[in-house]
């Protein structure tokens, strides 16, 4: 089943670009550099590595599928990215757990997978947000990449981007595997990688699971292995983001991610996300307290009140005009199964968009309840929410205070 498929406007040519790219990777080998082979390299594979390219696997996870590609890579001893849709995160926690523990990177791929810059920005930032949480629940850490859907883009949706610390990323090569490609066409599409760049395949085709093996020896054969994106670039390094691509990187039409704050506004009329919290809530690091009724006296004194052993704190993530986004981070330092933070917002100012928390109010005094996942803290553990506002980002919201339960 194609969950998502692309349509024909998936992918834009490329052709023109050819030349150059065979000339940067002429240049590349000639001088190429040895260090940061890959550790999980397969033996067959245990020769330099000339430079790095990323291999990338959209729209998962899906159950049926997922399992057999993170198989098929780790047989093949290599790691790559994949570009998660954040409703099959939502509904397959346990897969994006598993692509995480094999070793992969995850990026966001939007949440519902639609054309993106067909959107209003209040809805390409509802896209971004729910995925970012998505996969933080599933794994504790939110992406750092962003690849839109179909690889379509604008300024708009890059500083909806900017606003989540996100970077965009397209892709060099188009595998074709969304548009039944076999599997010869695909690592013959897949043979024109050069160092630093990226090919784009799915999370679905059974042409892709066959054509991993021969992907991944022809690359051997060129000095290439398998490598981790660059947030810091949007290119192929290292697998510990360590060693630079030993090229220049070559040509590309995608702009490079711009990480200065947006200067259009952000969205002033967002409803906050309509869809239901998650049903199976992500591994907490505390365990759950026992219900069995003690079988010795209490102690005859009380527990400490765990009221005001937590504290939270404010950070301003970025600015723009007319809006901001927030964050709160909570750290308790006894343990605790719940928190509220209570704030006060400036005049002028009123939160559209929560993640992480339930919040209370929009403006003026608001209070933000712990989600379902992330109430219990250990001692000394912590926690954080983020908030999309309306207004001014100065000054900052007063009074922030946190009460434990
Ligand atoms: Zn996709």
């Amino acid at each position: 089943m194609t969950p998502f498929p692309a349509g024909p406007t998936a992918a834009p040519t490329r052709s023109s670009r050819r030349p150059a790219l065979v000339a940067a990777a002429t240049a590349a080998l000639l001088t190429a550099v040895t260090s940061g082979l890959a550790v999980t390299a397969a033996p067959s594979m245990a020769a330099a590595c000339t430079g790095y390219v990323a291999l990338t696997f959209d729209d998962g996870p899906t159950p049926g599928n997922t399992t057999t590609l993170i198989n098929t890579l780790r047989a093949a001893g290599v790691r790559a990215t994949f570009f998660n849709v954040g409703q099959n995160a939502q509904s397959n926690p346990a897969l994006v757990r598993a692509q995480r523990d094999a070793g992969m990177w995850i990026g966001n791929h939007s949440w519902t997978h639609p054309h993106m810059t067909q959107l209003s920005q209040a809805q390409m930032a509802s896209e971004i947000s729910q995925t970012q949480q998505a996969i933080q629940q599933a794994t504790g850490t939110a992406p750092k990449l962003f690849r839109p859907p179909y690889l379509e883009s604008n300024a708009t949706l890059r500083a909806v981007e900017a606003q989540f610390g996100l970077t965009e990323i397209n892709a060099d090569v188009d595998s074709q595997d969304w548009n039944n490609a076999s599997t010869d066409q695909i690592v013959q599409n897949a043979s024109r990688l050069q160092a630093g760049g990226s090919i784009l395949m799915h999370d679905w085709p059974a042409n892709t699971i066959a054509a991993i093996p021969r992907i991944v020896s022809d690359l051997a054969n060129r000095g290439l292995c398998a490598g981790m994106i660059s947030p810091a670039t949007g290119r192929a390094v290292a697998p510990d983001g360590a060693t630079p691509p030993p090229s220049t990187p070559p040509p590309s039409t995608t702009p490079p991610p711009t990480t200065a704050p947006p200067t259009t506004p952000p969205p002033s009329t967002t409803p906050p996300p309509t869809t239901a919290p998650p049903t199976t809530p992500p591994p907490s690091t505390t365990p759950p307290p026992t219900t069995a009724p003690p079988t010795t006296p209490p102690p005859s004194t009380p527990p400490p009140d765990p009221s005001g052993v937590c504290t939270a704190t404010y950070r301003l993530v970025s600015s723009w005009t007319g809006g901001f986004q927030g964050e709160v981070t909570v750290s308790s330092t006894a343990a605790i199964s719940g928190w509220t933070v209570r704030m006060t917002l400036a005049s002028g100012q009123s939160i559209s968009n929560v993640w992480n928390g339930v919040a209370t109010g929009a403006g003026g005094p608001v209070s933000v309840r712990n989600a379902a996942y992330n109430g219990s803290l250990s001692a000394g553990g912590s926690t954080s929410f983020g908030f999309l506002a309306n207004g001014s980002s100065s000054p900052a919201p007063s009074g922030i205070a946190c009460s434990g339960a």
